[in-house]
Formats: C-alpha cells, structure tokens, sequence
C-alpha cells in the first residue's frame, strides 16, 4: 500500500497464524511445543537431539555501517531477507533476534520488531511482555541482589563465627547436612569433610564468612523501565538491627533489565547443565582477602536457574509473509554482546538443516537428491565493528558455529551524514540535505562502508552489502553505495525495498545471499584474535584492526583490573568492547573514517558467568532515561477492539 502505513496497522491488518501450524510447517512435533496463547510458543531443547544426525542450514549474519541514532534497518532486513528466502525462494528460512526491551519501547526508539512489510508479527505482543523471558532475568538477578546485601548483613550482625555456620548449614532431623551447592563450596575451599561436625572452627569460619568488601560489588538491581532517577540509590536505609553499631548503608544503583549478566548468560548459554555452570560462576564481588565471590558462593546458583529453566526455551513467533522466526534473549549492545541465543540459533540451524544422503553409485543422480540448505539469519546490534566483531569472536566461537556470509546494511542517510552531513538526532526534524540528492555527499561517506566491508573480511567471511531503501533516495546516490561497496570488496552489493515490499522487495538480496553462501568461494573464517593473548594485546587488536586506532591508553583504574583479572585467572575470557556505536572511534561526533586516535580505556569489568571481560571505552550508560516525549505518550488500548493502538 502507497503511502506505507505505520507499523502498528501493518502488523494488526495480517491476521497470523495459530502457531502449531508454524510449528507443523518446520517439523516440530507437538510435544516440542509449549503455546503461549495462540501466536506465540516455547520450543523445547530436545529438538536438539531428535535432530543431531542433520547437517546445519546456512548461517547468516545482518550486520550494519555506523548508524544514525535513528537505527539504519538491521531488523528490518533481517526480517525482509528471511521473508524474500522463505515466502519467495521457497527455502526453510529463520530469523532469529532479539528479544527487545520495554524501555526503548517506551522511551526514545520503539519497538523493534522489523517495519513496514517486513515485520515479526504480532508485534504488540512481540514488543511487550512476550513469554516472559526478561521478567525471568530481572527475577533472577535481583533474587541475587537481595541475596548478596541479606549475607553481608547477616555476617555483619552475627559475630561468632560457630552461630553464623549453624544458621548456614541446615538441620535434618537433628542432624546437620550440607546442600549438594554448599558440598561444592566445601571443595572449592579445599575441605576434605562434608561432615558438619568434622569441620575445624577455622574451616567453619571459611566456610561461613565470604568476607564482602562492599567497594568492590558489581552486581546492580534491574527492571525493565527506562528510569534514570534509579541510576545511583542507597541502600540499607530502612529500619535494620542497629544494635552491632549499625549495619552500613552503600551506594548502588538499578541498570535496565537487559544489561544483566543474566540475560548475557541466557544469550550465550548451551544448554540446562551450561546455564547452571554459567550462572552459578557469575562473579559479584571480592572478598577483603581479593578472592572473587561468586554466585554459587553464596548458594544461589540452582535457584537462579530454577527461575530461567523456562526462559531457556526459545521463542517461536512469524512474520507478516508466515516464515518462523525464533524470538530469544536481547542482551545489551555495549556492556554485553548485543545477540540474540546461541541455544535459538542452533535449534533453527537444525531445522533448516539436511538429512544426510545415502551415498549413490552414480554421482550425477546423487547430485540432484542433494536437498537444498535452509538459511537461519541474525541480527548483531549496533554497527558492525562492535555488534558483528562480537558476533564472531564471542557468539561463534562459545557455540563453534561458523557463519556462511554477513550482511552489511547500509543508507544513503547514513552515509550522507559520513560525508559531511549534520547530526541526525532522533525525534528532531532531518534537514532537507537528507532528502535532496547529493551523489558527493554520498561518496565522501561510503569511507565509512568500505571499513566495515574490510572488517568483515578480517574475519575470512564473504560480505553482501544491502542498501536499504528510503523513498527519498534517487538512483543515482543508490548506484554510488553499489559501485563502492563492491570497489571495497563486497562479493555483492543490491537495492532492497523490503520496508516497502515486503519479501519481495528482497529477492534480489536473498539471491545475493544464497550465491554468496553456495557458491564455489570457500569460507575460511577466523577469529580476530587468540585468547590466550594478554588482556591489554586483545584490546588493542580490536582497537586497531576494528576501529582504526592508533593504540589504547588504559587508566589506572583499568591497569588495576587487567593486574586483578590475570591474577583471578579470568586473562583468557573474550573481550566485549563497550563503546559507542555512533562513530568508529570513542567519540560520537567523529563519523565518517575517524583516524589519528587513540582509545581510552576507562574502567575493565567481568562478565565471569557469561564469559568475557568488558573495557569500557568512555562513560556508558546502563540505565536509559526517557526523553520529554517518550513513546509512551502515543500507545493506547483501543478499548472497543481490544486492540494496541500507537506503537511503531
Ligand atoms: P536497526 O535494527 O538498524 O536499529 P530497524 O530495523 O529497527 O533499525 O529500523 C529503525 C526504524 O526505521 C524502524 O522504525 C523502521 O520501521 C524504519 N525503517 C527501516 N527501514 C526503512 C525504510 N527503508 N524506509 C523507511 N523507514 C524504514
């Protein structure tokens, strides 16, 4: 339809399907599947096994240029290439994204489920509650939150050390037992007894007291609302038992719900065993003594997983044309990794995958048998020299999956504001520079394109560049993006329209996509570095290689950490750069092909249980504040029909 609608009438004028057709079609069995109501369902991990024999399905990754605030259409052609693959090549095609967060929903970005023709539907559902996973996650985390600030406060005000064991340590029957969690602590400790009563009154004060050094505690409070009055919060107000001289108060805060380690750990998890190993390492603090303390330390671990074994199970919903879509974690883009599961991808993988074929005497019928590959296609967030350098180097190398090709998505009004054009700042009107055709303004910002296409090829992995259409952007800016993007080395750079056609408005990039992953070219994929490299070398590899640094300076809060990791045995973990997305550098303002700087690095911290490290590269804000006219003021129930009215 001409003008296109928003998104919201698009969404709600597609009635979807019930979901157990979905499932049907992508050969789930019933008992595979938990509904969630009629368009919405869990699959289960045992899929996993029935299929083990298949070969997997093509993966592939969207990727983009550095955006505008705005967001340049990773979804949405994520979204537009599987429905150009499935409903229109007649492949088994996935998507697989993230979860989005209620914050942005309601704050400054909105949803983010695709837009125009090339959506997740029903996206109401989609941007809201879903399943439950995030309200899981925030469950989780603050459970431990409590749980660290309940044992501080009750070794505090239990001075002898034998009391404080008997409380820990519970009762049977008269009879004291340790838990099968409180056995392994026990063994991390080095004590030979799970005898209680064996125990000297040293070990039981080992055992009994982590000793918190309240400084050094990361673990944060979330919920899933842009509030930026919870930023810093004391804690510990509230009347206590004062009598050991006062139990002290502490300086926290909340982050949104999504940059929890837990949601990380959901992303990057394997499987049930993986999850309960990850979340019980999850590290919180340091005792005085500078031993890190961690979640299954304090007996948390199994009730933590007992909260996420449904969130686990990932999402099945579908896109406006019908095709699947697998809905799973949405860890944040700077503090965490930025992707959705490994646990969704793997399965769709599977799905989309190949039974082997017999082997048959003559080779040219064999060939014709060969049953077609599947594609499965995700979405990195930010740009790609953040979002696709940790799709590779943290996602693809937990799970050992290796990636068919990458796409790159690109702009015209991204490129126009690399070339010199003015700030595009959300909610504020665009100069008409970005409606006017201006073919310079355009080559001079394709610089910015040509990085990306260069990174991508670090890693060994073919790049399709896919130009998002704007229906402001004339021929000749398009055919510009196309010839640089190829000059860069791109194996294939094509128009798509998917935001205004849907699926089939991308059937030149699914073309694109299926040459690049079934041709003759041989991927040879590799990491970008090697993690039993120092701390300090890792980074500064991505800051060269990725972004074009000259080097790194790391402060001396920074120095600390590296000194303090390496001690803690955490050197080899992954690096999860946390650094803006609106520019190649630190610095926002610098677009285009930033060069001549040298990165800062302010702080260093642990993500143990999800499994990398975290240098942040300036100041990052985990908890997002909502604008003066948040999107909020637009979403309304159409009380009539039941209907979600205003979200986009
Ligand atoms: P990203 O994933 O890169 O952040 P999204 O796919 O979420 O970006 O798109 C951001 C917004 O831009 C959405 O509201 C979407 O509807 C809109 N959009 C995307 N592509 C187009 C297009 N070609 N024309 C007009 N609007 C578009």
């Amino acid at each position: 339809v001409e003008p296109v609608p928003s998104d919201i009438d698009i969404a709600m004028a597609q009635t979807p399907k019930p979901v157990t057709v979905v499932a049907e079609e992508i050969g789930l069995f019933p008992s595979e599947l938990e509904s969630y109501g009629q368009y919405k369902a869990k699959v289960g991990l045992s899929v996993l096994e029935r299929l083990k024999h298949r070969k997997d399905g093509k993966y592939v990754v969207v990727t983009g240029i550095t955006p505008t605030p705005l967001g340049e259409g990773k979804s949405t052609t994520c979204i537009g290439l599987v429905q150009a693959l499935g409903a229109h090549l007649k492949r088994t095609a996935f998507a697989c994204v993230r979860q989005p967060s209620q914050g942005p929903t309601f704050g400054i970005k909105g949803g983010a489920a695709g837009g125009g023709y090339a959506q997740v539907i029903p996206m109401d559902e989609f941007n809201l509650h879903l399943t439950g996973d995030i309200h899981a996650v925030t469950a989780a985390n603050n459970l431990l939150a409590a749980a660290i600030d309940a044992r501080m406060f009750h070794e505090f005000t239990t001075e002898n050390d034998e009391t404080l064991f008997n409380r820990l340590v519970p009762t049977k029957k008269g009879v004291q037992k340790f838990s099968p969690v409180q056995i392994k602590r026990l063994q991390k400790l080095g004590i030979q007894t799970a005898v209680p009563s064996e125990l000297t009154l040293e070990q039981k004060r080992a055992f009994g007291r982590l000793d918190i050094d309240p400084t050094t505690i990361t673990w944060q409070r979330v919920m899933d609302t842009n509030d930026r009055m919870l930023r810093r919060i004391t804690v510990g107000q509230g009347p206590m038992e004062r009598e050991k001289g006062g139990f002290p108060e502490r300086q926290t805060g909340f982050d949104i719900a999504v940059a929890s380690e837990v949601m990380a750990v959901l992303a990057l998890t394997t499987g049930l065993e993986n999850m309960r190993e990850r979340l019980g390492r999850m590290v919180v603090a340091s005792s005085r003594s500078g031993e890190p303390v961690t979640a299954d330390d304090i007996g948390i671990g199994g009730a933590l997983t007992v909260l996420m074994r449904d969130a686990i199970k990932p999402n099945l919903m579908q896109t406006l044309e019908g095709t699947p879509v697998f809905v799973h974690a949405g860890p944040f883009a700077n503090i965490a990794h930025g992707n959705s599961s490994i646990i969704a991808d793997r399965i769709a993988l599977k799905l989309a995958g190949t039974d082997p074929v017999p082997t048959t005497p003559s080779p040219s019928s064999a060939n014709q048998n060969q049953p077609q590959p599947g594609y499965v296609v995700t979405e990195a967030g930010f740009g790609a020299d953040i979002g696709m350098e940790k799709f590779f180097d943290i996602k693809c190398r937990t799970s050992g999956l290796v990636p068919s090709c990458a796409v790159l998505v690109a702009t015209v009004k991204a490129l126009k504001m690399h070339g010199g054009g003015p700030e595009v700042v959300a909610g504020k009107v665009i100069s008409d520079i970005y409606s006017k055709e201006d073919v310079e303004m355009v080559r001079r910002g394709c610089g910015n394109l040509r990085r990306h296409v260069e990174n991508a090829g670090k890693f060994g992995v073919p790049v399709v560049v896919a130009v998002n259409r704007f229906s402001t952007d004339t021929d000749a800016e398009l055919q510009v993006v196309l010839n640089e993007a190829k000059a860069a080395g791109a194996v294939e750079a094509v128009v798509c329209n998917h935001w205004a056609q849907g699926g089939a408005g991308a059937v030149d990039l699914a073309n694109a996509v299926v040459d690049a992953c079934e041709g003759e070219r041989e991927v040879k994929f590799r990491y970008l570095y090697e993690l039993e490299k120092g701390i300090v070398e890792k980074i500064e590899t991505i800051a060269r290689e990725m972004y074009g640094a000259n080097g790194v300076e790391l402060s001396e809060e920074a120095m600390k950490k590296v000194e303090l990791y390496t001690r803690q045995g955490f050197a080899s973990l992954p690096i999860c750069m946390a650094k803006t997305h609106l520019s190649l550098s630190h610095d926002p303002k610098r677009k285009g092909v930033p060069t001549d700087f040298v990165l800062p690095i302010r702080d260093i911290r642990a993500s143990v249980g999800a499994g990398f490290l975290y240098p942040l590269v300036g100041e990052m804000q985990t908890m997002p504040g909502l604008p003066t006219r948040p999107c909020f003021v637009d979403v309304d129930l159409d009380t009539e029909t039941g209907r979600v009215v205003g979200l986009f």
